[in-house]
C-alpha cells in the first residue's frame, strides 16, 4: 500500500480540503484508494461524502489497576511512570491511577515487586468505516472525549485501512500525532498558507520531516493572502512547491457547504489532477 500523508504544522490551513479533493481525484481515475482520517480529535473528512457506515470497532488500551490490599505504597510505580499517571501518597495510604494520563506502556506493572498491579481495558476511541459505490472507502479515527492521546486511535485507523493507496488526513501540529502519521506514510504533502503563522509552522514541519528523512513537497493554500515569505523560504530551501490554491471566496463557499471543489471548478480539478500525476511518479520512486 502507498500512503500519502496530507499534513500541516497548524490547524485551519486546508489539510482536509486537500485530502478530500485529492482522494476524489484518485477515485475518479478508478484507483483503489481509501481516505483515512487521522485527525482523531476532530475528524470531519466523512462529512464531504454521502457514504454508508459499514463497520466500526472500539480502540482500547491497557491501564493499570492497583490492588490496595497488596500495595505497600513504596512509590516505585510512580517513579517509573514518565507520564505522571500514578499518584502514591504513603502517609495517607493513597495509590491512584489517572487513567486519562496513562499511555499503556506497562512500565508500572513491571516495576511493582508486590504483584499489586493488574490491567484493565480502557476505551480510547473508535475506528469507523464508511463505504460508497465502487471501491471508495473512508476510515475514521475518533478520540473519546476526555482522552488525551489520539495516537493509538490514529494508528488503529491506519492499520484498518485496506486499499492500494491511502490518503492520510493528518492531525494538525508537529507533536506525537503528526509524527506517528507521517512516519507511517511514504510521501508527505505539507499544506500551508502565506502568513507569518503559516511560515513559522511550515518551518517546524520541514525540520521534522528532514530529520525523519521523509520525502515531501508543499501546497500553498489561500495564495494571494499575506506576503511572499513562504515562497522565498521554499526557494531558499529548494523545497518543491506542488500547487497554489488561490484565496478565492467561491472556493471557500463550496468547501464551507461540504462540497468538493474539484466537482465545481475545472481550474482546481486540473491542479489536483496534476498533483495526482506527480504523486504517482514520486511514490513509484520511493
Ligand atoms: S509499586 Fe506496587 S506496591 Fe509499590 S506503590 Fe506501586 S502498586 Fe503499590
Ligand atoms: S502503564 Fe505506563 S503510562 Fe500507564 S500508569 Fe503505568 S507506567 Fe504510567
Amino acid at each position: 500500500m502507498v500512503k500519502i500523508a496530507v499534513a500541516s504544522g497548524k490547524g485551519g490551513t486546508g489539510k482536509t480540503f486537500v485530502s478530500t479533493n485529492l482522494y476524489q481525484t484518485f477515485l475518479s481515475r478508478g484507483v483503489d484508494i481509501a481516505l483515512t482520517d487521522c485527525d482523531a480529535e476532530e475528524p470531519n473528512s466523512a462529512a464531504f461524502f454521502k457514504y454508508e457506515e459499514t463497520g466500526g470497532e472500539p480502540v482500547t488500551q491497557k491501564v493499570p489497576v492497583i490492588d490496595l490490599s497488596k500495595c505497600t505504597y513504596c512509590g516505585k510505580c510512580q517513579d517509573w511512570c514518565v507520564y505522571n499517571a500514578i499518584v502514591i501518597l504513603k502517609e495517607r495510604k493513597i495509590a491512584k491511577v489517572l487513567d486519562e494520563m496513562c499511555h499503556g506502556c506497562g512500565a508500572c506493572t513491571v516495576a511493582c515487586e508486590y504483584g499489586a498491579i493488574t490491567e484493565k481495558d480502557m476505551v480510547l476511541g473508535e475506528v469507523t468505516k464508511y463505504s460508497g459505490k465502487d471501491k471508495s472507502s473512508i476510515v475514521e479515527g475518533r478520540l473519546k472525549v476526555g482522552v488525551y492521546t489520539p495516537v493509538p486511535v490514529l494508528k488503529r485507523a491506519i492499520l484498518s485501512t485496506t486499499a492500494n493507496v491511502a490518503v492520510l488526513d493528518s492531525p494538525p501540529g508537529t507533536s506525537c500525532p503528526f509524527i506517528h502519521t507521517v512516519n507511517a506514510s511514504d510521501y508527505v504533502i505539507l499544506v500551508t498558507e502565506p502568513t507569518p503563522f503559516g511560515l513559522n509552522d511550515l518551518k517546524l514541519s520541514v525540520e521534522i520531516l528532514n530529520q525523519m528523512g521523509k520525502p515531501f513537497s508543499v501546497i500553498i493554500n489561500r495564495a494571494g493572502l499575506g506576503n511572499r515569505d513562504v515562497h522565498n523560504f521554499l526557494e531558499r530551501e529548494k523545497i518543491e512547491l506542488l500547487m497554489e490554491i488561490p484565496f478565492d471566496k467561491e472556493i471557500a463557499s463550496i468547501y464551507s457547504k461540504g462540497g468538493l471543489v474539484i466537482s465545481e471548478r475545472e481550474d482546481i480539478a486540473d491542479k489536483f489532477s496534476y498533483i495526482a500525476d506527480v504523486i504517482i511518479d514520486k511514490t513509484r520512486a520511493c
